[in-house]
Order: C-alpha cells, then structure tokens, then sequence
C-alpha cells in the first residue's frame, strides 16, 4: 500500500490562496441568545453565505483549480446528497469545465434542481448513497472523467481546514469549536488546522443520533457501514467508505468530545436560528446549536459553532416554524 500523505496546515494555506477568489471569507458572529443560554461566549461561523450555501464550495474549488489542463478538458464526476453536488456544480460552471453530479433517487427533489439549474448534468440512480457511487464509478470510467470525493481527498480537506484559518484571524482566543461530522472532510479540515495553529483548541464532532456513520466507526475501531435513514441532517446521511484513506483517521487523531442530536433537537435548533437569529439555516447546519440548546455541548469558551450550510427545503423550514409559533 502507499504510504498515505495527509494533509498538514501548510497545505491549508496553500488552499486558501488558490481559492481565494472564488469562495469568500465568511462572517464569524457573535450569538447574543446562545451566549446567554451557554453561559460562554458563542461564535457562529456562517458558511451559509458562501456561494451554494454550503462550506462545501471550499473543498471542490480547491480539488477543481488544481486538476490537469488533460482533466479539466475532460471534466469532472461527483457522487453527493446534494450539497457537494452542488458546489462541485458551480466550481466547474466557473472554469468552464463539464460537470456530472450523480446521486441516489432519495436526495430531495429541491437539491436535484439547483444542481440542473447551475449547469450539471444530473443522474438520479439507486435507493442509496452506494448506489449512487457505484454508478458514479462506471460513468467515470466511461468517460474518463475526474472524480471529485466529497470528504475523503486531501485537496477537499484542505480547502476545508480555510475555515479555521478564518476563525483564528477573527477571534484568536476561540477555546472550542464545534464541527458538523459526517464523511469527516470538515472535521478533517478545520481540528487539523484549529490543532496545528493552538493545540489547546477543543475539536467536538455532532452528528444525528438516527445514523452516525463516523462515530460508529470510531466506535469499532474502523470504518463501518451503517442503515440509511431519514433526517432534517440530510447533508450529513451517507457512510464514511469502508476504504477510507484520511478523514477518519484524521477524525480520530483530533476529536475531543462526540455528540449526538435527536430529529427534536435539530428541528428546535433550526426554529430557533430561525426565531432568534433570523437566520436561515439547514438541519445539518444546525447541529451545534441543537448541542448547546440541549446543554450537551459543555465545552470551555469562546466557542464556535460551524454553521455549515444554509440549505434547507423552504417548505420543510415553514412547517417547523409554524408548529412552533401555533403552539
Ligand atoms: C457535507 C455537509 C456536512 C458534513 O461534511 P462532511 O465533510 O461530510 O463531514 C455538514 N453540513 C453540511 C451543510 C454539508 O453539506
């Protein structure tokens, strides 16, 4: 087996130079009701504003930039619930490269719209995120397409790890930061380069307690494959590959603390981002708030909170609400 090159801070530093352009610094904002209910300073970090709504941007236009003139003539390939897609999508519309977004016939029919209406050709197949991979493998092949891994590629975490490059340039005392964890890339990324610029920092992964893929398989000791299920953390669904190179031993090496969120905590995280903040965010987006409002996330301050993407089924948000305002 070769000898597996993981990504270090240098390499998040490179990333942020290639993609400055096309991703923006995201806004770190301080939370006056989360401050108050945690007792601690609470910092979101709003990847919601970031082109495609989603962190996701960083990751696929670092890969994109960084392909061979032979590849980007070529074009790329992508397997994803939706947000991954997306930003992979719009990436390649920018550089003028052909863009395949393949992805499983349960990602809700909103997400397969976007990614049409930003210029991808769009294949719906399969009943799982596997499926939708093994079929993203053989149109790869066909076509001698690149693929463009939503977590697992050092390129896709280092884009990722600019995050925390932001967060210490805004607010260099941040004790703790809490991350959506899924494939892991995020997590990968930002404790990478949170650990490498303060080793104190506090790295805390919150997934969804109806199918967390990566803490199971923290649990056992490798990667392991875990039923699909519904979720308002749909951006998080998905195994971590049983053939994982680097997001889940990174994940591993860095984690502090694990938490996981119900379906409930998550929707009233939302309503209340919603209601309080008047901020629109997605259920995977909403994680962290839905630790602390459920006084899970018991972790020194300032503390930020990673607020991954900000797109939600706007029916979906309308029904949340509004069950809370009626009652
Ligand atoms: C992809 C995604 C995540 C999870 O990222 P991983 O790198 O797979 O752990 C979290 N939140 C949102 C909004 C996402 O799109």
């Amino acid at each position: 087996m070769p000898e597996t090159n993981f990504p270090n801070l240098a390499d998040v530093f490179m990333a942020r130079k290639r993609i400055k352009n096309m991703v923006v610094k995201t806004p770190l904002i301080k939370s006056t009701s989360l401050s108050r209910l945690a007792g601690a300073d609470v910092y979101l970090k709003l990847e919601t504003v970031q082109p495609t709504g989603s962190f996701k941007a960083r990751g696929a236009a670092n890969k994109i930039v960084s392909l061979s003139p032979e590849q980007k003539e070529n074009g790329v390939i992508a397997f994803s619930t939706g947000n991954h897609g997306r930003a992979v999508a719009e990436m390649s519309r920018r550089f003028g490269l052909k863009s395949v977004i393949c992805l499983s016939e349960r990602v809700p029919s909103f997400r397969v719209e976007a990614m049409r209406a930003l210029g991808a050709e769009v294949v719906a197949y399969g009943q799982s995120q596997d499926e939708a991979y093994a079929k993203a493998l053989s149109i790869q092949k066909e076509r001698n397409l690149t693929m463009v891994a939503p977590f697992d590629d050092p390129m896709v975490i280092s884009g990722q790890g600019t995050i925390a490059l932001e967060i210490f340039e805004d607010l260099p005392e941040t004790a703790s930061v809490a991350v959506p964890l899924s494939g892991g890339g995020l997590f990968a990324g930002v404790a990478m380069a949170a650990k490498s610029i303060n080793p104190k920092t506090k790295l805390i992964g919150v997934s969804m307690a109806v199918a967390p893929a990566m803490i199971r398989s923290l649990e056992a000791g490798k990667p392991v494959e875990i039923p699909e299920k519904d979720s308002l953390a749909d951006a998080l669904l998905g195994g971590i590959g049983l053939d994982n190179q680097y997001t889940f031993p990174m994940t591993r090496q860095y984690i502090d603390q694990q938490i996981l969120v119900s379906e409930e905590e998550i929707g009233a995280a939302m309503v209340h981002a919603f209601l309080n903040e008047r901020r629109v965010i997605e259920g995977s987006g909403a994680v962290g708030i839905a630790a602390l409002l459920a006084g899970k996330l018991k972790t020194p301050g300032p503390i930020v909170l990673v607020i991954s993407g900000g797109n939600v089924d706007p029916r979906q948000l309308h029904d949340l609400v509004a069950a809370k305002i009626d009652q």
